[in-house]
């Protein structure tokens, strides 16, 4: 199949055979990568501007993919861009040493986000996710974490199982086996971790009923966001909750995605749910690098005796906590996050009555500036109903009809489309005179 979009796009062809002799795939992640679903090659990106995203070739599009979400401000905020340049050049980057800004920024988290008394920097998710198993078990003296199938905390040995399992490899429904991400994923560390479906609190508590001994965390998102989006049923968080409690197990909520996302305090503000523990990337830092792991003190504290070591030469560097300071100031001010609701809401309500106008079996799911487009006419509570019930093939489509129209996000069906402050409401009429367009055209197909 060859996009009319391809042809707008030679630059971005050519660079891409020139970027594939020395890199593998021609990019720096598998996000990226063709067998991700950029085919034939990815757009490669000249700049970013606001709500928008302009390719090699000029092309204008309106971006939902958004760096795959630390772009809530929108490219090139100018509040975080000019607090990283002042600070870089009046005051430098990385010193070994801590700065007053630190605390200012840890004060910041502790006050927005229920869950987290006290806070540790560190660069990327994927490390804030590896500290927190960490320390749960750490503090419970226990070694089994439970984490769920179709979920993404990173790519470390210890978690990186069961993203995206084949089904008729993974074993039963409700007792799926730990499946690796692929070769070189040293065995063994499965021995540590369970895995379960999503979703489904009776599963969670006979397990827990059965190892609760051996457990020493929970880690999940509150939303799930790794396998397209999937909302939790009303009443599973709390249930998580209460289980984890009675079970002396750590509760650990991956807010990579939904942290400063929906609201200064996420998901677990935006839900009424306590973690004992909390991770953040993305948002946080407005398109910096800059990650955090925060907590219940008495967890926390094993970290301020040295029982549990949480180094890096890059943690709170200068660039991440000027960024993180200047980007959470943003966020802050009165009436952002209902703006950004507004906006999304409207996107959401608008995408729905698009694709059902046009009597398509889609619907969105979603939460504040945080949705997909699922094609399915089934309703879909964790992987596996994804896995059965998803038009992965509609997606692509639907996709590639987006891209023509100027409207990008990203080409996989399990990824999310992000909206952020930048995005105004002309952005929105455009992007949904597009879907209608691209509907009708999938309609009648
Ligand atoms: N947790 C979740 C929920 C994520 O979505 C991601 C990244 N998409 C990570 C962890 C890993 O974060 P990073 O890419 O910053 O390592």
């Amino acid at each position: 199949y060859i996009s009319p979009s391809l042809t707008r796009t030679a630059t971005s062809a050519s660079l891409f055979e020139t970027a594939r002799h020395v890199i593998p795939g021609g990019v720096n992640s598998t996000a990226r990568a063709q067998w991700s679903g950029w085919l034939p090659y990815p757009l490669f990106v000249e700049r970013g501007e606001g709500s928008r995203l302009v390719d090699a070739d000029g092309n204008h599009y309106i971006d939902y993919l958004l760096g795959l979400g630390p772009m809530i401000l929108g490219h090139r905020p100018r509040k975080v861009t000019r607090a990283v340049v002042d600070f870089i050049e009046q005051r430098g980057t990385v010193f070994a040493l801590p700065t007053a800004d630190e605390a200012v920024l840890a004060e910041k988290i502790v006050a927005a986000v229920p869950g987290v008394e006290q806070v540790r920097l560190c660069n990327t998710g994927t490390e804030a996710v590896l500290y927190a198993t960490r320390l749960a078990r750490a503090f419970t003296g226990k070694r089994k974490i439970i984490r769920f199938e179709g979920m993404y905390h990173g790519f470390s040995d210890g978690v990186y199982w069961s993203k995206h399992p084949p089904i008729d490899k993974a074993g039963p429904d409700h007792s799926p086996k730990a499946v690796p991400q692929g070769p070189g994923m040293p065995r063994g560390v499965e021995e540590n971790l369970i895995i379960l479906p999503w979703n489904d609190a009776q599963a969670l508590a006979d397990v827990l009923a059965k190892h609760g001994e051996e457990i020493a965390g929970i880690i999940t998102e509150p939303v799930m966001c790794n396998t397209g989006c999937i909302l939790p049923r009303h009443g599973y968080l709390e249930a998580m909750r209460d289980l984890a409690t009675r079970h002396d197990v750590v509760l650990i909520f991956d807010e990579v995605i939904t942290g400063f996302r929906l609201g200064l305090g996420g998901a677990q503000a935006r839900f009424g749910i306590r973690p004992d523990l909390s991770v953040f990337a993305k948002g946080l830092g407005g398109g910096f690098p800059v990650a955090a792991l925060g907590g219940r003190k008495e967890i926390m504290s094993l970290v301020a005796d040295g029982t549990v070591s949480m180094a890096g030469t890059y943690t709170a560097n200068g660039i991440a906590v000027a960024a993180a300071n200047a980007a959470l100031d943003e966020l802050g001010q009165d009436g952002v996050y209902g703006q950004l609701d507004a906006v999304s809401d409207e996107l959401r309500t608008g995408l729905d009555l698009v694709l059902k106008q046009a009597g398509l079996p889609a619907y969105t799911v979603g939460v504040g500036p945080l949705m997909q487009v699922w094609f399915a006419s089934k309703p879909i509570h964790n992987y596996r109903d994804a896995e059965r019930y998803a038009d992965q093939g509609l997606f692509r489509r639907w996709f590639e009809g987006m891209l023509e129209r100027g409207v990008l996000f990203h080409p996989g069906a399990y990824e999310n489309l992000f909206v952020s402050t930048a995005h105004s409401r002309e952005d929105i009429a455009v992007t949904l005179a597009a879907a209608k367009d691209v509907a009708s055209g999938l309609a009648r197909t």
